[in-house]
Formats: C-alpha cells, structure tokens, sequence
C-alpha cells in the first residue's frame, strides 16, 4: 500500500503581454495555485485551485497536516476528513477550492496507482473527445471594440470552434450591438453564449434578453449576481434565452440552493472550485434529479482544463435519447502559458473536439523546467 508523505502548493504566474478585463476587473497577470501528493513510494499526483492564487495556498497548507500516513486510494473518506475540519469556517468559497485541489491531486494519483485514467474511475467514457467552446471576446482598450470582437469570434470558427462565448457588461446597449457584431462574423451555424459574470440587474437583464434574443444564444451566463436566487428564478421564467450560472456556487448544499430555486438551465460548477471530482459527482446527480445539464467552468492551466476533460467525457446531456446532444467543455482562448506550455501533452482541436488524454490518472504531466520557471520567487 502507498502512503501520503506530502502535500505541497506551488504558485505559478505569468505577466500578460496585453491586459484585458471584463465586467468585474481586469488581467494583467495570470496566478494559480497547483498541488502535488506525493507518496512513500515516490509516486505523485497534480491538482489545481480555482481562485486566488495565494489564498488557495493558504488553504493547502491549512489541510496539508492532515494527510501524511493516509492511504491515497480512499479519496471519498479523505474528502469528508477534510471537508469535516473545514466545515466551521467555510462551508463554501476559497477553502473548499484548496479541498478540491487536493481531491484532483488525489484522483490523479489514485488512477496512477491503479493504472486508469480518471475517466475509467469516474465509470468510464460516453465519448474519447469532448466538444469544447472558445471562450474569448473579453474588453481592451481597442478604440473599434466591436469590429475586433467579431474578427475574434470569427478568427475562432476559422480555427474549427464550432461555439464560441463573448463577454457582456458594458451596458445593454453596447452589449446588444456587440452581440449583432459576432452572430453576424460567426454565422447562424455556431453556437453563441453571453457571459456578464453577474454584471446586471434583473431589469437590465431582461432588457438585453429582449434585444438578442433573435440572435440564436445559446446560453445567458451570469446575468445576475450568485447571491440573487429569487431574481434567477424570475429572469428564467420570463427569459426565452436559456439560463447558465455556478461557477461561483460551490458544494452540492449550493448547487442544491441554485437548483431549488429553479435558477437555471445550465449548472457551471468549476471542478477545481467546487469540492473537486468526489463532490462534483454528487452536484452531477443532483443535476441530473432536477432535470438540469452541465457544462464545468474551467478557467486555469492544463492540469484544470484534463479535469474538465475527464469528467466531462462520462456525463451525458438531459434527456437521455438515442441522438443525444453532446456536453461541451469551456476552452479558454486568452493569452495562457500555464495551459499552453506548462503540461504535455498540448492539447489540439480537431473538428470542434480534444481528445481526452489517456495515460493513467489525469494523463497529463507538468514539465519541471516550465514550473521552475513559472514558480513565483516569492513562492
Ligand atoms: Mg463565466
């Protein structure tokens, strides 16, 4: 039997050449907090913390005493022995994106040592590849904001996106006129979602879903802040454009408060946010009683964006039929080394699809010089 010798964080950063921003604030710089378990044995697993990069840490380090000596295959009692210890002081938030970056690590190494991909353990693919969407169209300085959007959006479908997502958030009348600007690029064939990441109020809302709504959207993420349920369950009511949120809720006890209150169409929980693979199976099922699909925010390096890949080959969309739609997988497209050159292998898309990586565990594994690189001195 392997046992856990350490636990440990790495922070790793990188300058942007540009900035960019939406609704809430802006990037110049990229920071994300990695953990590896590591074993007697000398064998190691990657995961990866959705959220502020040096608070994640601090997370990490909070759990970390609690895991030499255990056995890393129990990965469900490790969770509820983490989870148990951190119940007091965050049920929700930060903590529980360390948890869930220690539970990824703790899959990746569980299919090493059992010689399976985390797909095989999550109880194996309905598909090799995953549908992914480009997530781009974020805001800059550009003088002709709306002209670079459409080039963007359209620069993605020539690269073989069948689906790509924009920011929303300037306002209802900008937003609208940029949302044209892209439908028109893109063509009536690609999928379109809007993202305002809880930019509006339910008023303002409804009003841009009354002036896209004759653009084919797929999806309206965010449109209202994570805290406002009631107005959720009114915007999908009166709403004809379907309705994403979650990846600011965490916990199957969050998902089962959005879902509740009849808040969406869509549930976007982020694997390396929301309790890791071990809750965002019970959040799956959950979903799945309230007739509602998901669709993983994925927001990181290449260790996240495997984590969104494996779990997202094993579910199927709602309802279940012979010709079923397929899941798709958020695939950011901004300036990112620490998904672009950070692990092998690099993944490609080929017909709108990546092929989910097939060596045991997460399949994917992080170049100690690229790290030493991206570590932050302070680090
Ligand atoms: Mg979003």
């Amino acid at each position: 039997m392997s046992t856990i010798v350490r636990v440990e964080a790495f922070v790793v950063a990188q300058k942007l050449r540009r900035s960019f921003h939406f609704s809430q604030w802006g990037y110049d710089h990229r920071a994300v907090c990695l953990v590896r378990v590591t074993t007697d044995d000398g064998r190691y697993g990657w995961g990866e913390g959705y959220g502020p990069a040096d608070v994640v840490r601090a997370g990490v380090e909070f759990f970390a005493p609690l895991l030499p000596g255990a056995d890393p295959l129990h990965t469900g009692a490790l969770w509820q022995r983490l989870h148990a210890r951190g119940h007091d002081f965050a049920r929700r938030g930060v903590l529980l994106a360390a948890l869930s970056a220690i539970d990824v690590a703790l899959w990746d190494l569980k299919g090493k040592i059992l010689g399976a991909p985390v797909q095989v353990l999550l109880g194996g693919p309905r598909r090799a590849a995953v549908s992914v969407y480009a997530t781009g169209m974020y805001f800059d300085d550009e003088p002709n904001l709306t002209a670079r959007l459409a080039a963007e959006a359209a620069g993605y479908v020539a690269q073989g996106f069948r689906a790509v997502k924009m920011k929303v958030g300037l306002g209802v009348a900008a937003d609208a006129a940029n949302v044209r600007a892209v439908r028109a690029a893109i063509g009536p064939a690609v999928k379109l979602m809007i993202d305002s990441n809880h930019a509006f109020s339910l008023r303002e809302a409804l009003d841009l879903v009354r002036r896209v709504e004759d653009c084919a959207i797929t999806w309206f993420e965010e449109p209202l802040s994570p805290d406002d349920y009631a107005g959720y369950r009114e915007l999908r009511r009166r709403s004809s454009i379907p309705i994403a949120a979650g990846e600011c809720e965490s916990g199957v006890a969050g998902f089962h408060q959005l879902f509740g209150a009849q808040a969406v169409d869509i549930a976007q929980p982020d694997i390396c946010a929301c309790g890791g693979f071990t809750e965002v199976q019970r959040i799956a099922a959950l979903a799945r009683a309230h007739g509602v699909d998901v669709t993983p925010h994925c927001w990181g390096t290449g260790i996240g964006f495997a984590v969104g890949l494996h779990f997202l080959s094993t579910i199927d969309m709602l309802p279940g039929r012979l010709r079923l739609p397929e899941p798709f997988l958020e695939m950011d497209r901004t300036e990112n080394a620490l998904r672009d050159e950070l692990t092998q292998p690099r993944y490609q898309v080929i017909d709108g699809r990546v092929t989910v990586p097939d060596a045991p565990g997460l399949g994917v594994e992080v170049d100690p010089g690229r790290l030493a690189e991206f570590r932050r001195t302070t680090s």
